[in-house]
């Protein structure tokens, strides 16, 4: 680390820059740690501000003479945005894609060489081009190569959820360029996947810095799978009519059928996966972007990077595959600190169609295969569990946390039931029939045998005959596929998906067989008919209208009346320079100057996100927007 003393400090540029008075949570430090030159993992959830984190050093060591920083984002599509946003705040980027012409990428290597940018934003597989190569080795030749930014450096690992083969290039960076700094930033890793980053992308040395993960805003709920379209359409309805959301499903068919079904309950709706033409792509995430309250359904091929503050919901209808996606699908709710929901449905064939896909893989190795096991059987007990989902989310990234009061187990605890017999019930019917034939069966002809069908299925094999036939009268079919599905969270039951979803004992289900251990099940909530649900719906309300009514409800006539003229104002602009309204102000940024209502430039120049290059660019036509509306 070399003795470095920058001029103007970080704080300067914070200020000047991006128009923010003070660093957020442990922003300062590492600014600080990377301005001198050390080497930097950052973990920081989704809206965490990972940005600044690298685009004040940048700035700072740009000042200082060391030039260009490289930042390596898979998000090839966001690029422009990104760009534009610094462009709007004065600062010079650029970026380098396949999207670009021979001319224009050849003009911006000139710059390059120059080292007149500041940031350099390109995809990993663009960095291993010997063409990239050979910029950078001239760059780094004349100590005019500042420091690398690895974006979304979860990448890099198998482990991760998002692994892109492109990342494991990067280890370039450090072999050939050993002498130049470099931070991963991330919003997710589970332990596994930290260590795997930081092996890849050799940052042993490098100093950790580590954020809270949790996204206190935002409320999650999981409900038990019955029809999922329909819950998921009053889902929208009755919480989020007219607001910004994201739908993830798990196939690209699934994708277009409830987009479809949205579009035709009068939602604006967009599919979004990765069969669609790229061009398609393009502009229904430039219109979601751009536009206020449209819904985006998806598959994961969508949201890596997408940084809407707006975004009020994201709705899972299938399950993820662990919880490293699903915190950081989830994540991108809310980014405005304000109220937001996640909300997930699922059932017992999500949990077989995910084994399925595990077990069926044939790309991955046993113990590959294994480790993601145990990371579907995390998510499944997150799901099936009674505590708070906050507490279980956080727990799983290694953090200790209290109940949150801002969850659906939390508002409405669900009520618990001993299902001691009940499991044993089921546990030794699948022993029988496996005793009696040899072979295992799947969950609908189990639950027929409980229940005392005399199905064809269950006559010919002579299961009428088992001691279990019939003994599961009692509950209805719907109560026994909890019982199921929870038995397999505790890893008492498993699915063969090798052999027709067939279920099999595990050596866990002895202790209940034999009386040794209880089970304590999570009762069934059943769709419509529980008054807890809707207790939990009313409150949720309140609680909402609390989080949000406070910036609106601050607000007068008159500054309700510039709020909405700032509003049209910042369309046009946008409209005009092709990029997001957000990028141009946030909304709290005009909601904080509609308040303030501005008499001189003086008045705007300390409000928040009011940086000096926009106040030099907008600071006039915002005091006449305001007057306007006087
Ligand atoms: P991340 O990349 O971690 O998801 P971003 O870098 O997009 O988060 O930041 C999230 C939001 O928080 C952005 O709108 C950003 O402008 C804002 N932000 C970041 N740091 C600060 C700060 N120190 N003060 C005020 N706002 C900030
Ligand atoms: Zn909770």
């Amino acid at each position: 680390m070399s003795t470095f003393s920058p001029h103007p400090t970080s704080l300067d540029i914070l200020g000047e820059v991006f128009g923010y008075q003070a660093f957020r949570g442990p922003q300062a430090a590492i600014v600080d740690h990377v301005v001198r030159g050390g080497d930097a993992l950052v973990l920081m959830p989704t809206g965490g501000g990972k940005s600044l984190c690298y685009q004040i050093p940048a700035i700072a060591r740009q000042n200082a003479g060391y030039g260009v920083t490289i930042v390596v984002s898979p998000l090839i599509a966001l690029m422009h945005d990104q760009v534009g946003a610094l462009h709007e705040a004065g600062v010079s980027a650029a970026f380098l894609n396949s999207t670009q012409t021979f001319e224009e990428s050849s003009a911006l290597e000139k710059q390059l060489l120059r080292a007149e940018l500041t940031l350099l934003y390109a995809a990993p597989e663009r960095i291993n081009t010997p063409r990239m190569k050979d910029l950078l080795r001239s760059l780094n030749e004349r100590g005019k190569l500042s420091l690398f930014a690895i974006d979304e450096a979860h990448c890099v690992s198998q482990w991760g959820h998002d692994f892109r083969p492109e990342y494991r290039s990067l280890s370039l960076l450090h072999e050939m360029f050993p002498n130049v700094p470099r931070m991963a930033l991330t919003a997710t890793a589970d332990a596994l996947t930290r260590q795997d980053m930081v092996e890849r992308l050799k940052l042993e040395d490098a100093a950790h810095f580590v954020s809270s993960f949790d996204r206190p805003n935002i409320r999650y709920t999981i409900v038990e799978k019955t029809d999922a379209t329909r819950q998921l359409l009053r889902f929208i309805q009755t919480e989020h009519a007219n607001e910004a959301g994201i739908v993830y499903c798990q196939s690209r068919k699934r994708v277009e059928e409830i987009a479809d079904m949205l579009a035709s309950s009068g939602i604006t709706a967009m599919a979004y996966h990765a069969g669609l033409d790229s061009s398609v792509r393009q502009q229904r995430q430039d219109r979601f972007l751009r536009e206020d309250a449209c819904v985006m359904v998806a598959t994961i091929a969508f949201g890596m990077g997408i940084d809407k503050p707006d975004v009020r919901f994201v709705a899972h209808l299938d399950m993820p595959k662990n919880i490293e996606g699903y915190y950081q699908e989830t994540g991108r709710a809310g980014r405005d600190g304000l109220a937001a929901d996640a909300w997930m449905t699922y059932g017992l064939q999500d949990v077989v169609n995910q084994r399925r896909m595990i077990d069926t893989s044939d790309a991955a190795s046993e113990a590959f295969k294994q480790v993601m096991r145990g990371k579907l059987d995390a998510l499944l007990n997150l799901a099936e569990g009674t505590a708070c989902r906050r507490v279980s989310l956080l727990h799983y990234f290694d953090e200790t946390s209290l109940p949150c009061g801002n969850c659906d187990n939390c508002l409405s605890p669900p009520a618990v039931w001993d299902a001691t017999e009940p499991a044993r019930k089921m546990l030794s019917c699948i022993y029988r029939v496996q005793q009696a034939s040899g072979i295992s069966f799947g969950a609908g002809h189990l639950m027929d045998i409980l229940r005392g069908k005399q199905t064809e299925k269950v006559v010919q094999y002579g299961h009428d005959k088992l001691s279990t036939f019939g003994i599961g009268v009692d509950l209805a079919e719907a109560q026994w596929r909890s019982v199921l599905r929870q038995l397999i969270a505790k890893n008492m039951v498993r699915v063969d998906t090798e052999a027709f979803n067939t279920l099999q004992l595990m050596p866990d289900a002895r202790q209940v067989l034999k009386g040794e251990m209880s089970v304590l099940l999570r009762e069934q909530v059943l769709a419509g008919k529980s008054g807890s649900a809707g207790k939990a719906k009313e409150s949720k309300r309140s609680i909402k209208t609390s989080v949000k009514g406070l910036a609106e409800a601050a607000l007068n006539t008159g500054a309700l009346e510039r709020l909405a003229k700032l509003k049209t104002w910042r369309a046009d602009i946008a409209r005009e320079h092709n990029l997001p309204a957000f990028v141009i102000f946030h909304d709290a940024t005009l909601r904080a100057i509609a308040e303030r209502a501005p008499q001189s430039l003086r008045d705007l120049g300390d409000i928040a996100g009011m940086g000096v290059k926009k106040l030099e660019a907008y600071g006039t036509e915002v005091l006449r927007v305001c007057a306007s509306a006087e």
